[in-house]
C-alpha cells in the first residue's frame, strides 16, 4: 500500500480543497482518503509526503489524435482557405492518407509520454488513417499499454475512400473491443467521421455495433460552418437533426467539437443526453469558431475537454477554456475555474466512458498527479482552483501515477528514454513530410 499526502488535496473539481491531506492506494485503487495524521497512522511503509504540492486527479484528455503530432510544423505551400479546404487539400491527402504503422507507433509512444509528463492519465484517441487498416489500433494499444497510460483508442471509420474501407474501419473498432479484457489499460469504442463522409446506413450500423458492445460512438460534429451547411444543402436539415432522425441521438453518442450550432441542435443535445467534448485551441487553429460550451453546461450536458492532438498540455487547454468564453460572452464571470477543471477531469471521464477516472474518492482508479504549489501569492481554499487553472502548466507537474504505478517522479518520466522517443518521432515526421 502507498500513502500520498500533500499540502493540499482536491478529491474532484466540485469538492472543497483540504489542507494537509491525501489518499491511500492499494491494487491500483483509492482505498482511503483523510488527513496527514489519519493516513500516517496506518503505518504503511511506502509514504510520499509533498507539503509543497497539490494532489489532484490526473487529467482526462477527452479527444486526441495521437498521430497529429507528426504534422506539427509541416511545410505548406499555401494556407487552407477554410475548414473544407483544410480537410480536402491538406489534412486528408498530405497527412491521414500517408500514415503507416511505423508512423503511428512512434507518435503514440511520444505523445503518451508527453501527456503523462504533463499530468494526463487517460485519453480518448481517434485514428483516421485508412492505410493503417487492419490493426493500426492494435499498434496503438500495445504501445500505450507499455507506456502505462489509461485510454480508449478508436478508428474514425468513414466512407470517403470507398465503402469497403468504411467497413474495415467499423471492423477495426469491433475487433479491438472484442480483444480487450476489462482489466486492460487500453479499451476500444466506436468512432465515425462526419455526416458528409458517412451514409445514413453506415452511421446506423456504427451506432448499432456500439450499443451492442456497450461503448460510446464518437463523431466530429459541426467543427466549422461546413458540416451544418452541407447538411442543410443536401439533407434539408442540420447535422444533429439528421442524427436525431436516424434514431441515434442519445447518451451513447459522443459528439466532439460542436462549434457552429443552431438553437435547435443545442436543444437536441440537452433533450437526448448526447455527450460532448470541447477543444478550444484546435477550434482556433482551423478557424472553426468558439463552441457554446457555457450554454451547454447550463443544460447539464456531460462535457469533457480535449487537446485534439494540437497542444497536448491540458493546462494550456484549461487556460484557453477559462479565458475564451469570457471574451466571447463579454462576461468575466463566465466559465469559472471549477467548471474548467471538472471538464478536464471527471467531466471528460464521464464523456468518454471511463468509470472511476478523473476523481480521487474511495474506489476510484489511483490515477493522480502532484503539482508544485509554490506560487508567488498564497494558496487559499478560495483561490486554489484559479491558481491551478491560470498559473500552472505541464512543467509544474512533479509526480504522476496511473493505476497505482508511478509514471512520473520528480518531473521525470519513469523507464522512458525521451530522447529516443523524440528521435523516432522526428524520423517518422520526416518520412511523412517527404511525401508532402
Ligand atoms: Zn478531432
Amino acid at each position: 500500500m502507498t500513502v500520498l499526502v500533500a499540502g493540499w488535496f482536491l478529491c474532484d473539481a466540485a469538492s472543497r480543497p483540504v489542507r494537509d491531506s491525501g489518499v491511500r492506494v492499494e491494487d491500483g485503487r483509492i482505498v482511503q482518503t483523510g488527513t496527514r495524521e489519519e493516513l500516517l497512522a496506518t503505518g504503511d511503509a511506502d509514504i510520499i509526503d509533498r507539503p509543497d504540492c497539490i494532489l489532484l486527479p490526473g487529467f482526462v484528455n477527452g479527444h486526441v489524435h495521437l498521430y497529429g503530432t507528426l504534422a506539427h510544423g509541416i511545410p505548406m505551400s499555401s494556407a487552407p482557405s477554410g475548414f473544407w479546404s483544410f480537410l480536402q487539400d491538406y489534412w486528408w491527402p498530405r497527412i491521414e492518407n500517408r500514415l503507416d504503422h511505423d508512423m503511428i507507433e512512434a507518435a503514440t509512444d511520444y505523445v503518451c509520454a508527453e501527456m503523462l509528463r504533463t499530468g494526463t492519465t487517460s485519453f480518448f484517441d481517434i485514428l483516421e488513417a485508412p492505410g493503417t487498416l487492419p490493426d493500426g489500433l492494435q499498434v496503438e494499444k500495445a504501445v500505450a499499454e507499455r507506456r502505462g497510460i489509461r485510454g480508449v483508442v478508436t478508428f474514425e471509420a468513414c466512407e470517403r475512400i470507398d465503402r469497403d474501407n468504411g467497413q474495415l474501419g467499423l471492423a477495426e473498432n469491433g475487433n479491438l473491443i472484442e480483444a480487450s479484457r476489462p482489466t486492460d489499460l487500453i479499451q476500444g469504442a466506436m468512432s465515425i467521421h462526419t455526416t458528409f463522409t458517412c451514409s445514413p446506413g453506415f452511421i446506423q450500423s456504427a451506432f448499432e455495433i456500439a450499443a451492442d458492445k456497450g461503448v460510446v460512438c464518437h463523431a466530429h460534429v459541426n467543427e466549422g460552418v461546413h458540416e451544418g451547411k452541407w447538411c442543410e444543402d443536401n439533407l434539408g436539415k442540420r447535422t444533429l437533426e439528421h442524427y436525431r432522425d436516424l434514431g441515434v441521438a442519445g447518451p451513447g453518442f459522443l459528439a466532439s467539437q460542436c462549434v457552429q450550432m443552431t438553437a435547435v441542435e443545442l436543444d437536441i443535445i440537452a433533450e437526448t443526453g448526447i455527450r460532448v467534448t470541447h477543444m478550444p485551441l484546435s477550434n482556433c487553429e482551423v478557424g472553426g469558431g468558439i463552441a457554446p460550451i457555457p450554454e451547454l453546461l447550463g443544460t447539464g450536458t456531460t462535457i469533457g475537454l480535449g487537446t485534439d492532438g494540437y497542444v497536448n498540455d491540458m493546462f494550456e487547454v484549461m487556460r484557453s477554456t477559462f479565458l475564451i468564453h469570457k471574451a466571447r460572452l463579454l462576461d468575466p464571470g463566465a466559465m469559472p475555474a471549477h467548471d474548467v477543471l471538472h471538464m478536464a477531469t471527471a467531466g471528460a471521464a464521464d464523456a468518454i466512458g471511463i468509470e472511476g477516472a478523473g476523481r480521487l474518492d474511495i474506489g476510484s482508479h489511483a490515477d493522480l498527479q502532484l503539482v508544485d504549489a509554490t506560487f508567488p501569492t498564497p494558496v487559499e481554499e478560495h483561490n486554489l482552483l484559479e491558481q491551478l487553472v491560470l498559473w500552472r502548466n505541464g512543467s509544474h507537474v512533479r509526480d504522476v501515477m496511473v493505476a497505482g504505478r508511478w509514471r512520473v517522479t520528480d518531473g521525470e518520466l519513469v523507464d522512458t528514454d525521451i530522447d529516443q522517443l523524440l528521435a523516432a518521432t522526428r524520423h517518422q515526421s520526416k518520412r511523412l513530410w517527404a511525401g508532402s
